[in-house]
């Protein structure tokens, strides 16, 4: 176990590289706090216990199949999917301490460590998509100014810096005051985000788009904003989340 462990953590700085600050800021695991080699790596045990993405999934639209498959009976019917969802883990407590932290307790820096775990997961899919750009899920201007800072825009813009493509924070409007998901039901959700985006059809027309965000659950937020991109001409979206949660 501590061989694989090792392993693990000498993988992952490897990957991500050195960074000179760590020699005079020692870094350690957001999760349990244990000492790492780089700053923005979890230690290789935390790493080890992230769960991986549901087995059982649509390839399209994320919503759950008997096994994972391109496009389930509902993708056939209706067409508003995406082109393909990815999700490098699914949601469980590691995940959401750090996604909890970076999104309400101010951790924004997180979101390079967040960025460089969904980099060792999902790089191959990612390099393969050729994406034109990457698009964060935007948030409504009031809670941008109540937050200080888009959690979705501060990991896109990490993931279009490894991808070397650019991120485009305007191409997406968020134009309609949404309450939080969390409590409605899946009819009440979908109903929540009916309408809430407008895109800018200069900067999406004929492009391929990789829109990004943190927590997939219902899929109803990505599948209006997809709608939007989609009506305005986007020549494909792919969506990525760093989680999926599973159907409780
Ligand atoms: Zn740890
Ligand atoms: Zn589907």
């Amino acid at each position: 176990m501590i061989f694989k462990t090792l392993a693990t953590a000498k993988a992952i700085t490897d990957k991500i590289g050195p960074n000179i600050l760590d020699s005079i800021f020692p870094a350690s695991c957001p999760l349990c706090g244990e000492g790492v080699a780089n700053a923005h790596t979890l230690c290789g045990e935390c790493y080890d216990q992230l769960p991986n993405a549901p087995e059982a999934y649509c390839l399209r639209c994320g919503g759950d199949t008997v096994k994972a498959e391109l496009g389930c009976g509902r993708c056939l019917v209706v067409n508003d999917s995406p082109d393909r969802v990815y999700f490098p883990f699914t949601y469980n407590r590691g995940i959401a301490k750090l996604l909890v932290g970076y999104k309400f307790a101010d951790y924004s820096e997180w979101c390079r460590l967040i960025a460089n775990l969904c980099w060792l997961r999902l790089q191959e899919d990612l390099c393969w998509e050729e994406p034109d750009i990457i698009l964060p899920v935007p948030l409504h201007p009031w809670r941008f100014i109540a937050r200080r800072y888009n959690q979705s825009a501060l990991l896109a813009g990490e993931l279009a810096k490894k991808l070397d493509r650019p991120m485009v924070t305007n191409g997406l409007k968020r134009i309609k005051m949404t309450k939080p998901q969390t409590h409605l039901s899946q009819l009440g959700r979908v109903a929540n985000v009916q309408d809430a985006f407008k895109a800018d059809h200069n900067k999406v027309t004929g492009r391929a788009i990789l829109l990004v965000d943190d927590v997939f659950t219902t899929g109803a937020t990505m599948t209006s904003a997809v709608k939007e991109l989609k009506r305005a001409g986007a020549k494909r979206v792919s969506v990525l989340c760093v989680a999926r949660t599973l159907k409780e």
